[in-house]
């Protein structure tokens, strides 16, 4: 492709995806393929010789589209979302047509030192504490995605606990234990399992049954039983926004229980913790000043296409301590002068794309009033979802609304209640999932989307009126 084709093409991409944006409303949110359907349209090898950008354009309205279920949707609602927005998109692009590796400074300077001021930013902007921020003693990275993070932050906690032994000679007979709620997301178990300790090393605590955060008398008598057993707590993780219901584990509490054993202090906001951009959507964080790490995905609701994960930590040292190596290709004077970052070291892999740039063209061209906005806009469709289930007495809430984050059911029963969920789903109307609380099946609503209105809540709850009718 010759620069003048690549900007003709680059058009056409960019009209492609406006186009696919403008066509969203009319198209059923969830894919309606069966295993199988996508790849029979697909040719058996790649061609040997090439074709016209053209081409692979028509395959993605041929056979890409109709196998997608379309995360950007008005009325995706499932799981949670998964923004990406304009500037996110072209920021993206931008980071592309770079095409720098920011593996360490030395590689590209502009790479590391623009991530750490937007890092910087960002920090600010949510009211996390000073101790973060990478004038001090702590610092900001963007990770792939939150589960990355969470292992970062174990192997960070592990490195401080054993004083660098487990670096040295692997986990040694600590017994190293890691705590999390009954609500914490699985990838505390699968962090476990990748550094070793297997998943029995989890120690899975119990939630209050109403607002399903952790319990803190069972948290604090686990980790002393365990201690009296010779075991170490190596990382308590909570959970400041549980996937499951959105549930807020009280990071005041667990975080002094974390501590006064000698605990590295995870919390996990994945999907809660960009709404601090909100000064009235703070309260959850309370306690976050006396965490050792914190990790929210701007990949999730902040209008940042995937992937952006931000993670802080107060010291990077037990980061770094934990990660860095140096082989003899990557010496470089600056590295040794001990002023600059090299991100390599604050994370699993060394090579790392330039994501700062679309985190950064979000900030700017939202601007944070923008980004407050658009959080609030989730929030109060969220609180209008909870007025109409509280409205139609075949409904009920199962916990209070959390965030943009609504948990509800059929009175009737489990079984109706997965039905008319699924009903809604299959017809492309709109697309939800489901959890359980307590041991009862539960429909989740999650808005999000920059493009999602009242209009849209409102359909998607005509419909599930219309499918608990038939139920
Ligand atoms: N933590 C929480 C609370 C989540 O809800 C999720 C995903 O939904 C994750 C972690 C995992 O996020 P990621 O896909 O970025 O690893």
């Amino acid at each position: 492709m010759t620069p003048e084709e690549f900007r003709r093409n680059g058009h056409a991409a960019i009209d492609w995806i406006a186009d696919y944006w403008a066509s969203l409303d009319d198209l059923p949110v969830r894919a309606q393929v069966a295993p199988g359907d996508v790849r029979r349209l697909l040719p058996e090898s790649a061609p040997e010789t090439g074709e016209p950008f053209d081409a692979v354009l028509a395959d993605l309205d041929r056979v890409v589209v109709p196998g997608l279920t379309h995360w950007q949707h008005p009325r995706f609602f499932a799981y949670f979302p998964a923004n990406s927005s304009p500037a996110a998109i072209l920021g993206d692009l931008l980071s592309s047509g770079i095409g720098a590796q920011g593996m360490i400074w030395a590689t590209s300077p502009a790479v590391t030192e623009v991530e750490q001021v937007v890092l910087d930013w960002l920090a600010e902007a949510l009211g996390l504490p000073d101790d973060f921020r990478s004038d001090g003693a702590g610092g900001g990275v963007i990770q792939d995605t939150a589960s990355t993070a969470t292992f970062t932050a174990l192997l960070a906690a592990l490195h401080r606990a054993s004083g660098g032994e487990v670096r040295r000679h692997g986990l040694g007979d600590a017994g190293w234990r890691v705590y999390g709620s009954s609500q914490a997301h699985s990838s505390l178990v699968k962090a476990a399992m990748m550094a070793g300790l297997g998943e029995d090393a989890v120690r899975v605590i119990g939630v209050d049954p109403l607002t399903q955060a952790i319990d803190l008398d069972a948290l604090e008598s686990a980790i002393e039983a365990d201690i009296g057993r010779g075991l170490t707590p190596a990382l308590v993780h909570l959970a400041a926004g549980s996937t499951s219901t959105g549930a807020m584990d009280d990071l005041v509490g667990a975080g002094r229980i974390a501590r006064e054993h000698g605990a590295w202090v995870h919390v996990d906001a994945a999907w809660a913790g960009v709404a601090a951009v909100c000064p009235e959507h703070r309260t959850h964080l309370a306690g976050v000043g006396s965490a050792d790490s914190f990790v929210t995905n701007p990949h999730k609701w902040l209008l940042t296409t995937f992937d952006c994960s931000t993670f802080w930590v107060r010291d990077r040292a037990a980061l770094t301590g934990a990660l860095s190596i140096l082989p003899e290709y990557l010496r470089n004077a600056a590295t040794e002068s001990g002023e600059v970052v090299d991100y390599r070291d604050w994370h699993p892999q060394l090579g790392r794309r330039f994501r700062a740039v679309k985190l950064w063209a979000v900030l700017r061209t939202y601007g944070l009033e923008g980004l407050r906005a658009h959080v609030r806009s989730g929030v109060e469709l969220a609180a209008h979802v909870a007025d109409l289930v509280a409205g139609d007495d075949r409904f009920e809430m199962v916990t209070e609304p959390s965030l943009s984050l609504v948990v509800f059911r059929l009175v009737a029963g489990d079984e109706q209640t997965m039905a008319a969920m699924e009903a809604v789903n299959a017809s492309g109307e709109a697309y939800l999932s489901h959890t359980t609380v307590e041991g009862r099946a539960a429909i989740r609503l999650a808005v999000g989307s920059w493009c999602t209105t009242r209009a849209d809540v409102e359909r998607t709850w005509r419909a599930l009126q219309a499918a608990a009718a038939e139920g």
